[in-house]
């Protein structure tokens, strides 16, 4: 199993523009969701905390500056970014103006590979390891691309779901994560996995990481989960 590919929400009322949206993101790899509304795109938000939002400005009823807005004041949520797509160049200015702290804009009509590579930036930033990164933390190196691990200049060998744990925590040290968000991120939503399972794989990759002596840089947070560091 692959990295588990990093969830892209897509907020378009016309039908036709989210299909083609659809259809380009599955083509790169990413999984998608798709709301019609503002309303629709805040559940799924909090439903499948997605890593990226490509949120059209123009919907009906709640706009997608409302929607902006509200997903950067939650501080559960404000660290997704955001890109913007937006009718007309003075329509960009405006939501400049207005400050709602989208990640980037691009105009209608848009060019996919630009929105594409857009979107790469953002998720570089946020979820590296899912595009290929090489990441570091203290002596460890990842190297997503290469799909290769290293530590203080040796070689280790890591089973695919350690792998992808160590990832995982690669991309946020220090964050505190559940044995739940690991699961998610590790197996997949849509799978169900025991979550004493994590336990076994963390206990695993330990021992990979410590096998030339090094310390132990997996915390275990008594009542909660893991950290990195
Ligand atoms: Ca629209």
């Amino acid at each position: 199993m692959a990295q588990t590919q990093p969830c892209v929400l897509v907020v378009e009322d016309e039908g036709a523009q989210r299909e083609v949206l659809k259809y380009n993101l599955e083509a790169e790899g990413f999984s998608v969701v798709m709301a019609e509304n503002g309303d629709e795109a805040m559940l799924l938000v909090a439903e499948e905390q997605p890593d990226l939002i490509v949120l059209d400005w123009m919907l009906p009823n709640v706009s997608g500056i409302e929607v902006c807005r509200r997903v950067k004041a939650d501080p559960a949520t404000r660290q997704i970014p955001i890109i913007m797509l937006s009718a007309r160049s003075e329509e960009v200015d405006r939501v400049r103006g207005l400050e709602t702290g989208a990640d980037d804009y691009v105009v209608k009509p848009y060019s996919v590979v630009e929105l594409m590579a857009r979107l790469r930036t953002q998720l570089r930033r946020t979820r590296p390891a899912t595009m290929g990164e090489r990441l570091s933390f203290a002596d460890i190196i990842l190297d997503a691309g290469e799909h290769r691990v290293f530590r203080g200049g040796q070689t280790l060998h890591l089973g695919p779901t350690e792998f992808r744990l160590l990832s995982t925590l690669m991309e946020k040290p220090g964050r505190v994560w559940t044995r739940e968000q690991l699961l998610d991120r590790v197996w997949g939503r849509d799978i169900y996995v025991d979550t004493r399972t994590i336990d076994v794989h963390v206990g695993r990759l330990r021992k990979a990481l410590m096998v030339n002596g090094g310390d132990n840089p997996v915390r275990t947070v008594r009542g909660t989960g893991y950290s990195l560091g």
